[in-house]
């Protein structure tokens, strides 16, 4: 790596998709970009087929979005695109000024801690753990794969979506069942969207004023898919998801929390495969099997309407989510702040007044006028008398994920 070389790109490759941000980390404040500056960003969708659609915007030009549609048969084929579309605005993959890629990996299993850099070694590690993230994982290998081939020279680094919660106690992580039998399978709670937490606690906490160190924060990260996180001192004590993204909250279309029996009668009673049962719990379940739909846009508009099953979702929703607030109470002690972040918890005012409502006795309560405030800063929306601050506290995975990577390798 070059001393001019401070650019990272962020990868985030989905199953059909990929995702992608070119950020500036500059550390020199004295000269070019601020740390953090995104350069282009943009997505690859539909890989595979014959409608894949590529949308790249050079931020660094101010140029336009630019879209093309067309097949796109690959990963390989899908990075490539993305590469030529980085050098028409002189941003190749090829520039000096590249110091790393950062892929996003979604399960790190135990092993993974911090972000690592990718040799031969640590894809076989990530390999291994394809069973227990058979959704996620393939494909982010498969990312790793291109932009090696791409670049062979350039550091590669994974950050995973697990490792913030990797300092989860053992009786926060273990699920009560035979220890062999998880121990031979690698069953535990290992928990998702680690990297959002993992920012928007340290956010929460410069809000506040203070060291992540001194507070504890409840982290509502509230996206399509949803999980909670208690975060005591900066470190993650527990969180709402487990083995895989499908325990925990309600989401857009999985169901959370769920007696597991429900798995065994589904497969007697219904005739359902395993397959169907999994289709069910992570497709067509949450407020999507609730209402038909799962963007609280729409929930909200129909509920205004008088739409009775959209409130009956909308209730569901947060009810399991007040549930949470008040276990991840318990589990702290001591809460200095609950932070609402992702496209439901930064957009949807009336999600959060209603997840903090009748919480009084827990020192929490919401301001309406702050709350309905719109905004992309990170904001308090907790009347100054309330113990425990509320907030709204955006989150930047890319960014995250960037500075993680561009910390490892300019070390
Ligand atoms: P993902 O999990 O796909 O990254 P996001 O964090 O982008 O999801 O959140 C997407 C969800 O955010 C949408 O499904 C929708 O429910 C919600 N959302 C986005 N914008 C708004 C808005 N203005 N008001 C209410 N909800 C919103």
């Amino acid at each position: 790596m070059t001393a001019t070389a401070t650019r990272v790109l962020v990868l985030n490759s989905g199953s059909s998709s990929v995702k992608y941000q070119l950020l500036d980390m500059n550390p020199d404040s004295a000269g070019g970009p601020a740390a953090g500056t995104r350069l282009a960003v943009g997505l690859v969708e539909r890989i595979g087929e014959d409608t894949s659609r590529l949308a790249h915007t050079p931020l660094a030009t101010g140029g336009d979005k630019r879209e093309t549609e067309g097949p796109i048969a690959d990963h390989e084929a899908a990075l490539k695109a993305v590469a030529a579309e980085l050098s028409a605005d002189g941003l190749g993959l090829d520039s000096p000024q590249l110091a790393a890629i950062g892929h996003r990996v979604v399960h790190g299993g135990l092993k993974f801690t911090a972000p690592t850099v990718i040799d031969d070694a640590v894809l076989a590690e990530i390999e291994r753990l394809v069973p227990v993230a058979p959704l996620h994982n393939p494909a982010n290998i498969t990312g790793i794969r291109t932009a090696r081939a791409l670049r062979p020279d350039l550091p590669q680094v994974a950050v995973f979506d697990t490792a913030f919660h990797t300092t989860m106690p053992e009786y926060a992580a273990r699920y009560a069942i035979d220890v062999a039998t998880a121990d031979a399978h690698r069953i535990r709670r290992y928990g998702f969207h680690g990297t959002s937490h993992a920012y928007v606690s340290r956010k929460t906490a410069e809000l506040l004023g203070k060291d992540p160190s001194e507070v504890n924060v409840i982290v509502l990260h509230l996206g399509n898919g949803a999980s909670a996180s208690a975060v005591a001192g900066g470190r993650c004590v527990d969180t709402s998801m487990g083995l895989t993204p499908l325990e925990g909250l309600v989401m857009g279309t999985r169901s959370g929390d769920i007696d597991p029996a429900v798995t065994f009668h589904l497969k007697r009673v219904a005739g359902m495969s395993e397959d169907d049962v999994d289709v069910l719990l992570n497709k067509k379940s949450g407020l999507v099997g609730l209402c038909g739909d799962n963007d609280m846009r729409e929930i909200r508009r129909r509920i205004d309407e008088g739409d009775e099953r959209a409130e009956l979702a909308f209730d569901i929703y947060i009810h399991r989510l007040k549930k949470y607030i008040g276990a991840y109470t318990a589990v702290l002690g001591r809460v200095d702040a609950v932070a609402f972040t992702a496209g439901v918890g930064e957009n949807a005012a009336p999600v959060r007044a209603a997840a903090l409502a009748g919480l009084e006795e827990m020192g929490l309560a919401v301001d309406a006028d702050l709350n309905a405030v719109r905004s992309g800063e990170p904001r308090l929306i907790s009347p100054e008398y309330a113990r425990v601050a509320a907030a709204v506290v955006p989150t930047d995975e890319e960014l995250e994920i960037a500075q993680q990577t561009y910390a490892l390798v300019s070390a």
